[in-house]
């Protein structure tokens, strides 16, 4: 929705709201014309690359510098097409604004201080920037659940979190309150808030288009709303890491003290060097941290790490009151021959892997939250004629966890495997291909399944993942 506001105040190229200008003048009275200006300038591009996936693959764009506080992070100093790089969607690497990559600063301090394995919810993770980020750096060790409450953008965060290929993550669709009142708890949760998006307006008009005075205040409200719900999920002397991509103070620093005063928090200091570019924010209750347009190469972010020294919302909500209802999974013995170091379960007509460490808290937290996705996907298994018939699941080969060879795997040049991402079944698969399932795979990185029956084949690459551009170019 448009909101009517007054557009006074016109940059080289962007034209600002007049009351965000005047804010900015005031929050920033010594530079804030070069501020302004970097808003109207054009937004960096860098991408993430992938751990859980085979790093001899190349991938075909031109890597710039790194970004200097994410070890795998890159600027590109052009922007591909990247529809049309299978890697892309192999989840070989993600493409994430590098101020958000400052996630993985807090996570530097935060993994010595956590128990061996960690239980971590990403509250508000849709698209899945830092939900990925957190498994890169976590998923090893501890489970990553990642909720989005959304539906449809719940649907797009799982679909990237299978193809980013850690068996440690679950994926959820949930309101706050709901998993507070699941009972479930965390050792770390990170709320990447919905807010007003001045970080965004250097790359997003409508983030522009959007912002009023009044959208921003109410941003605060709820943000406070959100903290406040998902408080009781987080186990006492447990971490929050609470990140904007805004400029407000009301969103962000009187967030942080408002939760320090309010709920029980304190501030823990992150050790960011000075040649970053990135600004220590002096609050009443101890450092956050601000990424700037004209001091970093990158967008606009707010990020502050906390630790519950006490719980003082002791009132949980109510589960019954909530309606959530606990599912039921029971270990399996079907499907393990197609990864290493799972655990399988049945959940409905569905096998699911867990890793075997993990497994027993996963368990819990896949019967509490009823997940979109948990673990691995394997397969289902339906009883056809009296006989058991196993259909693997399209994420299976997309995991890290998938054992190669259980699944026979064809390597198909970019052009073939660009058609097989369309969907199309007219590929041109070598001559040797067996009949049956086949994983199919570009450069090493496998994407997905087929399967042949004589000279038929069925593409079995989910309809909403299929690229729906024209491929030839
Ligand atoms: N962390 C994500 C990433 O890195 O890709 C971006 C998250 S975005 C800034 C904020 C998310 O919060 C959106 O996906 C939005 O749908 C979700 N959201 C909106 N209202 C919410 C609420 N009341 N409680 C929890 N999440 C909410």
């Amino acid at each position: 929705m448009r909101i009517a506001h007054s557009f006074l105040t016109i940059m080289p190229e962007k034209i600002l709201p007049e009351a965000f200008v005047a804010r900015i003048k005031g929050q920033r009275p010594d530079d804030a014309d070069d501020f302004l200006r970097a808003i109207s300038g054009d937004p960096w591009l860098s991408i993430r690359t992938n751990p859980f996936k085979p790093q001899e693959s190349h991938l075909p764009v031109a890597m710039g510098d790194a970004v200097p506080w994410c070890s795998d992070g890159n600027y590109l100093n052009d922007r591909p097409l990247f529809t049309l790089i299978p890697q892309f969607h192999g989840g070989a690497f993600y493409v994430q604004e590098a101020s958000s990559m400052s996630l993985s600063v807090a996570l530097s301090v935060v993994t010595p201080l956590l128990p061996p394995h960690p239980t971590c919810l990403d509250l508000c993770a849709a698209p899945g920037g830092k939900a990925t980020l957190l498994l890169s750096r976590i998923g090893q060790q501890g489970i990553v659940v990642a909720n989005e409450v959304v539906r449809q953008r719940a649907w797009i965060l799982r679909e990237n979190i299978a193809k980013w290929g850690a068996p440690s993550a679950i994926v959820t669709n949930k309101k706050p309150d709901e998993i507070a009142a699941s009972g479930v708890t965390f050792d770390l949760i990170t709320v990447d808030a919905p807010c007003s998006g001045e970080g965004m307006f250097r790359k997003d008009q409508t983030a522009i288009d959007e912002w009023s005075p009044k959208a921003a205040a109410d941003c605060a409200t709820r943000q406070r709303e959100i903290l406040t719900s998902i408080w009781p999920a987080l186990k006492t002397g447990g971490f929050l890491i609470y990140s904007t991509c805004t400029y407000n103070p009301d969103e962000n620093e009187r967030n942080v003290e408002w939760m320090v005063n309010e709920l029980g928090a304190e501030i823990i200091k992150l050790h960011i060097p000075e040649g970053f570019g990135i600004e220590t924010l002096q609050t009443s209750t101890g450092e956050a941290y601000a990424f700037y347009p004209h001091k970093v190469k990158g967008e606009g972010l707010f990020i502050c790490l906390l630790r519950k020294v006490e719980d003082t919302i002791p009132q949980r909500p109510d589960t019954k009151k909530k309606g959530l209802q606990r599912i039921e999974i029971k270990e399996s013995k079907q499907g393990t021959e197609y990864t290493n170091g799972l655990k399988v379960y049945l959940k409905g007509d569905e096998l699911i892997g867990l890793p075997a460490t993990l497994a027993s808290a996963m368990t819990e937290l896949t019967k509490a939250l009823s997940p979109l996705m948990a673990g691995v996907p394997i397969g289902t298994v339906l009883k056809k004629n009296g006989t058991s018939v196993f259909t693997p699941a399209p994420e299976l080969p997309l995991s890290a966890a998938f054992k190669s060879g259980s699944i026979p795997e064809v390597n198909l040049p970019e052009q073939q495997a660009l058609k097989f991402l369309h969907g199309d079944s007219d590929l041109l698969l070598p001559d040797d291909a067996p009949d049956g399932w086949l994983v199919i795979s570009h450069e090493g990185l496998r994407l997905g399944l087929v399967k042949v029956i004589g000279k038929r084949l069925n593409n079995y690459y989910p309809k909403e993942w299929r690229i729906k551009m024209n491929i030839n170019r």
